[in-house]
């Protein structure tokens, strides 16, 4: 059984058979390959976009969904994760969707599961179909994305989204620099920098994140206005360059990006959103479909 944990489950082959089915689904050329299947999902985190995302990839290909609703599930009741999901495994689903806090819990589960795996976000670890669907929206905009150059702004040294990122974006040949305050940067080997204004005429694509302030130990900033008077993406900085603009979501607005800038073409949040879906389908697909 194949499980997508980490995007590095999957080889740039079969990355580009995923964007080839998610372009067959955008045409609405796909049919209910999924009917006899059963996806259990099991946020243990907030989620609005990617749960209800999974959600209608999979019923758009048949699927039945299950949401266990993790705040009266056993856990609660003290039963350890690897039980609850042995339980669950044990009525046969053929997919299980799962977003943990902690780092980790996607990966042991697969190590006794029958059924697919699929990391929906654990901790600041990795975060699989969100850089898929990342990488899918810039695919779509450039005809060759080798040497493409993107910042990733924001808060990277806790975020999932941009660890899967990096891995997948830098395989891609992708030239990625990170803009961040020191006590948003990781250690890492990619360029780094402090100042948006010292790149923004050396990008095609900004990627965007949100402050993790779910897990700060402390506040790192005074106030998040501080932070936006420097990190935030504004159209003024932006000017009439031809630069992508990207975020995960949720967008804290006019902290990560201006509503100005939201607004424009330019930005292509809410076709990253759409392109989820059809990410998420093609996933499924390659996990449980069995075409
Ligand atoms: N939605 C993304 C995640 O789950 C990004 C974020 O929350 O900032 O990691």
């Amino acid at each position: 059984m194949r499980h997508l944990i980490r995007t590095d489950d999957f080889s740039i082959e079969e990355i580009n058979e995923l964007f080839q089915d998610a372009e067959r689904f955008s045409d609405g050329r796909f049919e209910r390959i999924l009917q006899d299947k059963i996806i259990i999902t099991l946020f243990f985190e907030n989620s609005t976009r990617t749960k209800s995302s999974f959600e209608i990839a999979a019923k758009r290909l048949g699927a039945e969904v299950i949401h266990l609703d993790v705040t009266k599930s056993s856990t609660k009741k003290g039963e350890t994760l690897t039980d609850t999901a042995a339980n669950l495994e044990a009525m046969g689903p053929n997919a299980i969707i799962i977003r943990h806090q902690n780092a980790g819990v996607p990966k042991i589960l697969s190590q006794h599961a029958n059924a697919a795996i699929i990391n929906a976000g654990d901790g600041a670890h990795a975060h699989p179909t969100q850089a898929l669907l990342d990488l899918f929206t810039m695919h779509q905009h450039f005809d060759n994305l080798k040497d493409k150059r993107i910042a990733i702004v924001g808060d990277i040294k806790n975020s999932r989204v941009a660890n899967s990122n990096i891995e997948l974006l830098t395989r891609y040949g992708l030239d990625v620099t990170l803009v961040a305050p020191p006590q948003f940067m990781p250690k890492t080997t990619l360029k780094t920098t402090d100042s948006l204004t010292s790149i923004i005429d050396k990008v095609d694509i900004i990627m965007s994140l949100r402050t993790q302030t779910e897990r700060h130990s402390y506040p790192i900033y005074a106030s998040l206005k501080d932070y936006a008077s420097d990190f935030c993406i504004t159209k003024e900085l932006l000017g009439d360059r031809d630069i992508l603009i990207m975020h995960p979501g949720p967008v804290h607005r006019n902290v990560d990006i201006d509503d100005a800038l939201l607004d424009d073409p330019r930005s292509k949040v809410l076709n990253q959103v759409k392109n989820g879906v059809l990410i998420r389908m093609a996933v499924l697909k390659k996990l449980i479909g069995n075409v």
